[in-house]
């Protein structure tokens, strides 16, 4: 998302013969972190420190051992929560503006669901159930249907926290919320608002509540739907192809990237599976000289290195590609985008939309497919970037806050959930979009 104001900024800073890269390198800071030197074999049983020690704040970071880092980052990231219960919950008077994951208060119910998660802290399930409760009667009326921006993030999320909260009753009333869900005909197809995001809760609460909670001839109907409005607007070369608002967009956030990730972890016949792969090497096969994906179809503006719009999206559903069907030139193209988030994703925003955090996201999957300790490195360099210098650079003006400064996807409750993500790196997921 925050694709208008990126571009209306971009349009002020175009000058005739300016640069490209001077336009380019003020959305991010110049990367300049060492990157991954393998240790000598001898020293690869106990594979630490690929950080030399230094003298100021972020080179002693970087050189902390991982059990030592990490207990670092998970001591900001639940006193970050306490910041933003405080900003989003307590002082709007435990009232719901805006009931969405992406910047409203459900984001706060989902990092508390993870504080939990990491602490055991019963009294965060408890102010998680609470603000999903009063998120529940704000959404009551509302017609967005998905996990991200719907009432489905609401109902899906609900009974994941009763469930964990041994509540029957709760569990049952949410997931018979969740069933009287509609979908409305001229739904869109992408992640944020249409029937990629409805399923995509589908997903998550069978897998966080076991079984087939939501029938597998329920969600087979809105594969149907998705599949068969792909290949309407299929282009020479690409089998699925999707409109939102007008553009056929290839990110994750609104496009083809987020559409094919969630698609991926359906039952898919053999044709549908072929498409998917058609479409996904078409992508590669189309992306800029840079390494980057256009943020939608026939754009030349290669700008933009977020999760919504560009490589970091992308390269989570080759990550899923990989992953799903094991073919090397999925696990190829994953890496290629990830170097691309390296030399350019150290983003002027700290949010997992389109911030540090999110890019963060790329390393830790990729970590997660290779083993390679090199993933792990990059996202210690950037974890201890946003951990050092993150808060200081927002107050000093030097880096946008993000237009919703707690928000989950925009603001700190992201970053704070990549921190609590980093205690064990292996297990990371980038939230409401990797299962
Ligand atoms: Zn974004």
């Amino acid at each position: 998302m925050s694709q208008m104001p990126d571009k209306a900024k971009a349009k002020n800073r175009t000058r005739p013969g300016g640069g490209k890269t001077a336009k380019m390198s003020d959305r991010f800071f110049p990367n300049q972190f060492p990157d991954y030197v393998p240790p000598p074999e001898a020293a690869m049983a106990g594979e630490e420190a690929s950080f030399s020690r230094g003298e100021d704040s972020l080179t002693m970071l970087l050189s902390l051992p991982h059990p030592a880092l990490s207990e670092t980052l998970k001591r900001s990231a639940l006193d970050l929560k306490d910041s933003v219960v405080r900003e989003t919950w307590e002082l709007s008077g435990r009232r719901v503006k805006d009931h969405t994951l992406y910047t409203g208060v459900l984001g706060t119910a989902y990092l508390l669901f993870k504080a939990y998660q990491a602490t055991n802290n019963s009294n965060d399930l408890k102010l998680c159930s609470q603000i999903i409760e009063a998120c529940d009667s704000a959404s009551a009326d509302s017609s967005r249907v998905t996990f991200i921006c719907g009432r489905a993030g609401v109902c899906a999320l609900g009974a994941v926290t009763a469930k964990h909260a041994g509540d029957e009753r709760l569990l049952n009333y949410y997931l018979t919320q969740f069933k009287q869900i509609r979908l409305p005909t001229d739904l869109p197809y992408e992640l944020l608002y249409g029937r990629a995001g409805y399923l995509w809760a589908c997903s998550f609460l069978n897998r966080h509540t076991g079984g087939e909670t939501i029938s597998a001839r329920r969600m087979r109907a809105v594969v149907d739907e998705i599949i068969m409005g792909g290949r309407r607007m299929a282009q020479k070369g690409c089998p699925l192809m999707y409109e939102w608002h007008g553009k056929k967009y290839w990110g994750a956030a609104h496009g083809v990237a987020g559409i094919m990730h969630v698609l991926m972890d359906m039952q898919l016949k053999q044709d549908e599976i072929e498409d998917v792969k058609s479409t996904l090497r078409y992508m590669i096969m189309n992306r800029f000289p840079s390494g980057n994906y256009p943020s939608s179809q026939g754009s030349n503006s290669d700008r933009l290195v977020h999760w919504c719009h560009g490589a970091p999206g992308v390269a989570l559903t080759f990550v899923k590609a990989a992953e799903v069907f094991g073919d090397q030139e999925f696990v190829q193209a994953a890496i290629d985008a990830g170097e691309v988030v390296w030399s350019r994703g150290l983003l002027k925003r700290v949010g997992i939309c389109h911030g540090i955090s999110g890019n963060t996201y790329v390393f830790l999957s990729l970590y997660r497919l290779t083993g390679d300790q090199k993933y792990l490195h990059r996202a210690k360099a950037f974890l201890c970037f946003l951990y050092d210098r993150g808060q200081r650079l927002i107050s000093e003006g030097k880096m946008h806050g993000g237009d919703r400064p707690y928000s989950l996807f925009e603001g700190i409750g992201g970053m704070a959930h990549l921190f609590l993500d980093a205690v064990d790196p292996s297990q990371a997921k980038f939230p409401a979009y990797e299962l």
